[in-house]
């Protein structure tokens, strides 16, 4: 058995993305419907051919508010490293589900079945968001392979360590 640096668990979705890479390092399925799937699933890590989880995000600037911006070099999505708040992430999921609401009450009005089928899941599902974002950032933050760095301005961030960057 392979040893894992950071840790042995793979994700089913870790597991099908590592296999779905071309050689030129893009995410690839059999068809354009599928690839665009596998891009919208991307765990924005790879296994590498070494049997270990590696972080395919590279550093890219900040934002206006001085958060860092990071790019997966896979899906070409940027992803915050920073850690949200518990009051972000009840704006972020109730700002969702009040779109999600609204969706359930037209596609009833107007008879699309299927969406509305399809939205009451996506509530269940959004609830399921914020219970396992908080779950997981609290155990992201007591990892110890996590730096903390100040801030010029005093202020200290939560800033991934090697686990969430690609070393290049
Ligand atoms: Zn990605």
């Amino acid at each position: 058995m392979a040893k894992f640096k950071n840790h042995n668990k793979k994700s089913k979705t870790l597991l099908l993305i590592s296999k779905k890479i071309t050689k030129k390092g893009k995410i690839k399925g059999d068809n354009k419907k599928e690839t665009k799937q596998l891009i919208l699933m991307c765990p924005h890590h790879k296994i590498t051919k070494k049997g270990s989880v590696k972080s395919t995000l590279i550093p890219n600037g900040v934002d206006e508010n001085g958060r860092q911006i990071c790019t997966c070099e896979l899906c070409k999505k940027d992803v915050s490293t920073k850690f949200y708040t518990d009051e972000q992430v009840d704006q972020i999921v109730g700002d969702m589900m009040a779109l999600l609401q609204q969706l359930k009450f037209m596609g009833t009005a107007v008879g699309a079945d299927k969406t509305t089928d399809f939205a009451a899941q996506a509530c269940v599902m959004n609830k399921h968001v914020k219970k396992s974002y908080i779950r997981t950032r609290n155990v992201a933050k007591k990892s110890g392979n996590i730096k903390k760095k100040k801030k010029e301005n005093g202020r200290g961030s939560n800033v991934y360590g090697s686990w969430s960057l690609s070393k290049k």
